[in-house]
């Protein structure tokens, strides 16, 4: 490894990409890392003894400066890579950013390697088990073809963003990523609140709900399972619902084979008898359904916002979520900003957006605002305009305290 990763810090571009199995495992890792250069490409095989220190070697080339480090969708990469291995980057690039920001209509990695190489790579194996050892002939080749063309694929890319003034927007993003960290994966206890169908369940029921949860969760760390290999969500609601308090019962259940029902019934059984015993108490309210507290005047900038983005994004050919997310519409909108510094303050801007479109989002805002003043002069507070806003308030509320999704769906629709 410290050979490749000398011969590695001689280039100017490396390829990246690792594949993990969170398909297979509770505690994902990465399982394998594929690198290419512009004649060679190697796989390492991280399930050693020595772990992923054994990549430890590379942590120069992801930090150097002088090497440009290539993945497609390089987000959960590295992610995985700095909880992982600890590494830092410092000269990313992300094909998958620049088809974006080209406002290409396919951004996966057989697309574009198809859309610029007339190539068709080997079928997706998303689900195959990387953890396995040996790995399959099909494996191997699959995990080398993306890696294989992303040199070739970057360098069309970079010319094409340069040619649209676009680069910078690139390199900012890039710059982002690198800097990114996450928090500590913590589980997540409410998650039960957040299994489909679980809102229109009774107090009740929902106790129980939250017991199979707490108990699936702990099955699948025992096991190293992800917990839906445990018990589908499906099955989970079935039993809440039903209550089962024996086994014969517990068998009924549509989803419980005979091995779950050896090796989990009694526990399961159990949770819901404790469940029942333990009322559910005030239902808690989750992050996705708490927005941005707006008044009526931030409604109407966002309305005002969207407006403007939907023709905007259509006319410079790129999607209305990569040149402006609905989180930063509604940042903008709540916090009002007056000038290009305060925008700069909002996390959720990208810093390229900001330096391209501050001066017409600034704009925008202040027309707006110098008009519903007017508005709000001419009448006595009941003329149409706030009759108009106060519907368009109320109604969103309403729509994001029944579900959170439709909301969204929506919100994204109205886009
Ligand atoms: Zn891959």
């Amino acid at each position: 490894m410290d050979k490749v990763a000398k011969d590695l810090l001689r280039e100017d571009v490396v390829a990246f990409d690792t594949e993990a199995d969170s398909f297979y495992h509770y505690f994902d890792k990465v399982c394998l890392v594929q690198i290419a250069t512009r004649k060679k490409c190697w796989l390492v095989d991280p399930l050693t003894p020595e772990g992923p220190n054994m990549l430890e070697a590379l942590a120069p080339v992801f930090a150097s400066p002088k090497v440009r480090v290539l993945f497609h969708a390089a987000e959960y990469d590295i992610y995985v890579l700095k909880r992982d291995c600890g590494f830092e980057f410092t000269n990313l690039f992300d094909t998958m950013v620049c088809a974006q920001l080209l406002g290409y209509p396919a951004i996966g990695l057989a697309a574009l390697v198809e859309r610029h190489f007339g190539v068709v790579l080997p079928k997706e194996q998303q689900r195959s088990d990387w953890s396995r050892r040996p790995l399959s002939d099909n494996q191997q080749t699959y995990a080398a073809s993306d890696v294989l063309y992303l040199i070739k694929l970057a360098e069309k890319l970079e010319k094409e963003l340069r040619k649209a003034k676009r680069l910078d927007w690139a390199v900012d993003d890039f710059e982002t990523l690198c800097a990114r960290r996450w928090p500590d994966r913590e589980f997540d206890k409410l998650g039960y609140l957040r299994i489909k169908g679980a809102r229109s369940l009774d107090p009740v029921a929902l106790a129980v709900l939250r017991e199979l949860f707490l108990l699936r969760d702990a099955r699948a760390r025992e096991i190293d399972r992800p917990p839906f290999k445990v018990l589908g969500n499906r099955t989970l609601l079935e039993i809440a619902g039903a209550q089962v308090t024996n086994l014969d019962s517990l068998s009924e259940i549509k989803g419980i084979s005979d091995l779950i029902l050896k090796r989990l019934g009694k526990d399961l059984v159990s949770a819901v008898k404790k469940g029942l015993r333990k009322p559910h108490g005030p239902i808690p309210k989750l992050d996705t359904t708490v927005r941005r507290r707006m008044d009526r005047r931030a409604e109407k900038r966002l309305a005002t916002l969207k407006d403007w983005r939907g023709p905007r994004s259509e006319a410079l050919k790129l999607d209305p979520g990569v040149l402006c997310p609905n989180a930063a519409l509604e940042s903008i909108a709540a916090t009002h900003p007056k000038t290009a510094e305060d925008m700069k303050e909002l996390p959720e801007l990208k810093s390229w957006f900001v330096r391209e479109f501050a001066s017409e989002i600034l704009g925008l805002l202040e027309r707006q605002s110098a008009e519903s003043e007017s508005n709000d002069n001419a009448g006595s507070g009941a003329d149409s305009g706030n009759a108009a806003g106060a519907a368009k308030l109320s109604g969103r509320k309403s729509g994001s305290r029944s579900s959170p999704k439709t909301a969204a769906k929506s919100t994204k629709d109205g886009a």
